[in-house]
């Protein structure tokens, strides 16, 4: 059986076709554009799938709504991004294919492939959390992907912020200093007047980790993950994610008494085992769920 699967992405779309990591037939990636363009050029690759696909799963970057009996179930609701706000991904997907459609977040659905096929296999409960030109993340408690209310929105979550070391008010168009606009990428770009891509320095190295262990203090505080997967950009950086394991190391310390927080930190904060196909995989197995009329929600 073949899917189709999308990371829909605020900066690109990956748009897939395949069943599994090791089957992956066809794939696309472009800009994202507006709305009509990109869903039409998504819809028109998988148009032409040769033999068609059974089901497809978009994994969407949001807010978007995934209440299945809402009546705009499938729409990306108040994103900032331009253009993208209320737009109805479900009925235009489904417009020009007629397949079987399940939705979730970028992250759920990254945490969803990592949860099949990579670092978080046979866990019930963990977070994935992306570090890029924003902050996101989802994942599974009890062995179900995160939802609720809306579904996590963990890069807006509120951190500590010393703006005797750190004056930069933060970039978060809603919330100014939250986790997001602390430690994004666009966040370290603006802070320290760097270019996209330049190597972080000393000093935005540390302030960075800093900041990313006080958000995953709090995700083990408050959700008590059994691992934190930490994908994105910025965690391309060499020694980051060492410098992040260090820190959360000593924020926990004294207090939550487990092993993988004091001797084993290395194995709890982690790399997506899939790469930068999390997404996309995890997108895949959106799609086999909805077909399967079983649900990972
Ligand atoms: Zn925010």
């Amino acid at each position: 059986m073949i899917f189709g699967g999308i990371e829909a992405g605020g900066t690109k779309w990956v748009c897939a076709i395949g069943s599994m990591p090791d089957d992956v037939r066809e794939t696309l990636v472009f800009p994202t554009g507006r709305p009509d363009e990109t869903i039409a050029r998504a819809a028109g690759f998988f148009s032409a799938a040769h033999g068609g696909i059974a089901a497809l799963g978009v994994g969407s970057f949001g807010p978007i709504d995934l209440h299945r009996t809402s009546p705009t179930w499938g729409r990306i609701t108040t994103t900032p991004k331009p253009g993208w706000a209320d737009t109805d991904l479900f009925a235009r997907l489904s417009a020009t294919l007629d397949v079987p459609l399940a939705f979730d977040t970028d992250v759920n659905a990254a945490a969803l492939g990592e949860h099949r096929w990579g670092a978080a296999v046979d866990l019930e409960t963990f977070c994935y959390v992306t570090v890029g030109t924003g902050i996101g993340g989802g994942g599974m408690a009890n062995g179900r992907l995160m939802h609720g209310l809306l579904h996590p929105e963990l890069g807006h979550m509120r951190i500590p912020h010393d703006r005797a070391v750190d004056p930069f008010d933060g970039v978060c168009p809603y919330h100014g200093d939250c986790f997001e606009g602390l430690a994004s990428g666009e966040a370290i770009r603006k802070r320290w007047n760097l270019s996209p891509g330049e190597p972080l320095h000393e000093e935005a190295l540390q302030l960075e980790a800093d900041y990313l262990a006080l958000g995953l203090v709090n995700l083990v505080a408050v959700l008590s993950p059994q691992r934190i997967i930490v994908g994105g950009g910025v965690m391309n950086e060499p020694s980051l994610l060492e410098l992040v394991r260090t820190r959360l190391r000593a924020l926990a310390s004294g207090y939550f008494d487990t092993p993988l927080l004091t001797d084993h930190v290395d194995d709890y904060v982690v790399r997506p085992a899939l790469g930068d196909r999390a997404g996309v995989l995890g997108a895949l197995e959106l799609a086999r769920l909805a077909l399967d009329g079983g649900s990972a929600d």
